[in-house]
């Protein structure tokens, strides 16, 4: 089974750093919760992925927005 991974930049909600974040776009739109790698906060994403696997829009938001 193909496997695709695709690296993604976003901007962290909580510090405003840019991270790099790795989104499975083989499993569909997902939403899930990640950690920082920079402030170590949960970050919230909510992927959106079309029934081909393109990559539609990503969102990193904050919980408690
Ligand atoms: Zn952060």
């Amino acid at each position: 089974m193909l496997h695709i991974q695709d690296e993604t930049q976003i901007t962290c909600p909580y510090c405003g750093e840019t991270i790099s974040i790795l989104i499975d776009s083989s499993a569909g739109s997902q939403e899930y919760h990640e950690d920082c790698s920079v402030c170590c906060t949960p970050i919230f994403f909510s992927i959106a992925i079309d029934h081909e696997g393109n990559l539609i829009q990503i969102e990193a938001k904050r919980d408690d927005d």
